[in-house]
């Protein structure tokens, strides 16, 4: 029946035999698509009510310059909102990346402009708790694909860094060439994370420290956004950490997309 989706697996079974397991996951994938729209489509629904709401609390700010009472709750009011934008931002741009089937490989992204503008960015917010942050990036390898979803994934990544590293530590990110493809790897000298906890960090919503996360603003969506913009690579998120160290996150695009 062509209208079924089957999924195939073959596994050892006794000597010399192999079991062919045959799955019908047309149900299951129906329903994650359903999820996936209604997601999409409530983000973008969420989307216009807030961007008004952040309006009116800037007119708010303006016009309580002098009552420190109001002022207070007007910034928790901005605080909140703005996190509430950067989740449906984020739950928007998980939506994109999961629903995209495979990426347009003609269009060329020129990856070290685009980690310009990523390391200007993380200097900024450095900054604000004395890091050091330094960007070592071959200024001729750049590969196919789609801008966004490899803009997403080293972005979400050097801010992780950054979130989750006290005042004063220091972040390196690094894009060369190796034997195998085009390397990417941010390095923090952070809180660092538990082995347990290694294995579920791109699942949706995985926080390890929810209220830690909520503080630096973190939705738990971040790492699966990198999770599923590099399965369009035919690669994986590499994590290795240590706890009261720092972590360091990597990945190798597969030379076939190197341009
Ligand atoms: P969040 O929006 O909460 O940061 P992510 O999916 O990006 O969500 O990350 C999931 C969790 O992984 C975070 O809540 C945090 O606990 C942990 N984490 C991610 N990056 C780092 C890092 N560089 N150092 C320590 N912990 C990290």
């Amino acid at each position: 029946n062509s209208d079924k989706l089957l999924e195939f697996r073959v596994m050892p079974y006794a000597k010399n035999q192999r079991l062919l397991i045959v799955r019908d996951v047309t149900t299951y994938r129906q329903m994650d698509e359903n999820r996936r729209h209604f997601v999409a489509n409530v983000s973008h629904e969420l989307r216009t009510p807030l961007t008004v709401l952040q309006g009116y609390i800037e007119i708010l700010e303006m016009s309580a310059q002098d009552d420190k009472m109001q002022l207070k709750t007007i910034q928790v009011l901005d605080q909140q909102t703005a996190r509430m934008c950067a989740l449906v931002e984020q739950l928007m741009t998980l939506s994109k990346i999961e629903g995209a089937a495979t990426l347009d490989f003609h269009e060329s992204i020129n990856i070290p402009a685009l980690l310009t503008q990523i390391e200007s960015e993380a200097i900024a917010l450095g900054r604000k708790k004395s890091q050091s942050i330094q960007f070592k990036m071959d200024p001729k390898l750049s590969v196919v694909g789609d801008e966004m979803q490899l803009r997403s994934a080293m972005s979400n990544l050097v801010y992780n860094a950054i979130n989750y590293t006290p005042e004063g530590g220091c972040i390196k990110v690094l894009w060369k060439k190796l034997p195998e493809g085009a390397y990417f790897c941010v390095m923090d000298t952070g809180d660092g994370i538990a082995p347990e906890h290694i294995l579920h960090l791109t699942e949706r919503f995985y926080r390890v420290d929810a209220s830690r996360s909520r503080d630096t603003g973190g939705s738990g969506l971040g790492l699966s956004i990198v999770k599923h913009a590099l399965s369009h690579y035919d690669t994986k998120l590499q994590i290795e950490s240590n706890v009261g160290e720092g972590s360091q996150f990597s990945f190798i695009i597969p030379n076939n997309y190197i341009c």
